[in-house]
């Protein structure tokens, strides 16, 4: 899962204005960034896209605050 190369070219973080972010190549094809600057994650950001997606779909549910999803806890 994690075996991302990591490079320092990424885009400019649309948080904090850093650049340039860093870049997370997956062999399984698709890219993540991460801000080193302010924690700002490219995989947050579609993850809240596709909550706010689901969300236009999924009125009728309780507006309690989902709990975050497939993150690692370390202790
Ligand atoms: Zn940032």
């Amino acid at each position: 899962m994690f075996d991302a190369e990591g490079h320092d070219d990424g885009p400019t973080c649309p948080a904090c204005g850093v650049a340039p972010t860093r870049r997370f190549a997956y062999a399984e094809g698709f890219e993540e960034h991460e801000c080193d600057a302010c924690g700002w994650r490219s995989d947050e950001e579609e993850l809240t896209a596709l909550r706010r997606a689901s969300g236009d779909l999924l009125e009728r549910e309780p507006s309690t605050p989902s709990p975050p999803v497939g993150r690692p806890l370390r202790a």
